[in-house]
């Protein structure tokens, strides 16, 4: 009996690992095809300064919408991307593509817009990765300040020494970094000394309960002096009403980015956001 439930629960797993795999698959040949067939778009999310109000720099989000229309979202596809190294070329065309949104928006007058790219530790790890980051910055004529890579805590499985390196070729171009999602990996603060970055992203979730006393509002209290002594700038993710926003401006928080200011947008749309939030339209 008890071998026969031990065979059950085998092929009872082997039976579920298959349904993923089948899904997986069925997800990246669908992202493949979109890919090829130029149904990937970007949308850029604006970000702001808390003690000004500027727009600061834009984020660009990566979107899929299949034939039928239905959206998937990034948290699915990426990790496709990712264990199936589609990530690399995929990651490659968001970085071309937004920076040349970049030179649109600046041709247009947008002025000293700061383009923030989310990177993948996969793509980090390529041998090619700052080739495919200068290749871009070539193709489309932007300076290098003008970007800013958003890594995740994820890179420490590179090695931190890699990573470290890394980061200085990075930083020693002029390209700024961001860590994003900042409190949900497996944070050590040992190496957040040692990620020379700029940026200090908290993640959406500790900003939600920022006005409901629990601890996630410690927890967003403690990350901003934190990024300042580690000599970064603190941006709040996901902020959706103007009570977190000025609870984060009492915090010393420097940047925001979130509903309340506006949701990821196609280019075509920015530019006007832009031009209206600095007064410029009729
Ligand atoms: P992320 O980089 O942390 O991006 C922030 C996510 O929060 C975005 O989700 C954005 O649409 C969402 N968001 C922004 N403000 C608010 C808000 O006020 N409320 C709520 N509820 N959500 C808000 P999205 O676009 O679905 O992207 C999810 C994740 O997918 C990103 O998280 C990033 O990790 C990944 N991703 C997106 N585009 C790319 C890409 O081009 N390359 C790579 N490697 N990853 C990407
Ligand atoms: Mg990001
Ligand atoms: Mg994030
Ligand atoms: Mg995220």
């Amino acid at each position: 009996r008890a071998k026969e439930l031990g065979q059950g629960r085998s092929a009872y797993y082997s039976a579920e690992v298959g349904v993923v795999t089948r899904e997986r698959t069925r997800l990246l040949h669908g992202l493949q095809r979109a890919f090829d067939h130029e149904r990937l778009f970007v949308v850029y999310q604006p970000q702001i300064s808390l003690l000004s109000g500027q727009t600061i720099g834009v984020e660009a989000l990566l979107r899929w919408r299949t034939e039928d229309g239905q959206f998937v979202p990034p948290d699915r596809f990426i990790p496709v991307a990712e264990q199936s190294g589609l990530i690399v070329a995929i990651g490659a065309w968001v970085l071309r593509t937004s920076l040349y949104a970049l030179g649109q928006l600046r041709a247009g007058g947008a002025g000293d817009l700061r383009m923030a790219v989310n990177v993948s530790s996969v793509q980090l790890a390529q041998p090619q990765f700052l080739q495919i980051v200068d290749q871009a910055l070539r193709d489309t004529g932007m300076p290098a300040d003008c970007l800013e890579l958003e890594i995740t805590e994820s890179v420490a499985v590179m090695g931190m020494e890699r990573v470290a390196t890394l980061l200085r070729d990075i930083k020693s171009r002029g390209i700024a970094v961001a860590i994003d999602d900042f409190g949900t990996g497996f944070s050590s603060l040992s190496y957040l000394d040692r990620l020379p970055a700029d940026r200090l992203k908290i993640d959406r979730a500790f900003v939600m309960s920022l006005d409901s006393g629990r601890l996630g509002a410690r927890i967003a209290e403690m990350i901003v002096p934190l990024g300042h002594q580690l000599g970064m700038k603190v941006l709040a993710e996901g902020v959706e009403n103007e009570t977190q926003a000025s609870l984060l401006r009492d915090l010393g928080c420097d940047e925001a980015q979130g509903y309340l200011y506006a949701k990821p947008m196609p280019l075509e749309e920015l530019g006007p956001w832009l031009a209206q939030r600095r007064g410029w339209a009729p």
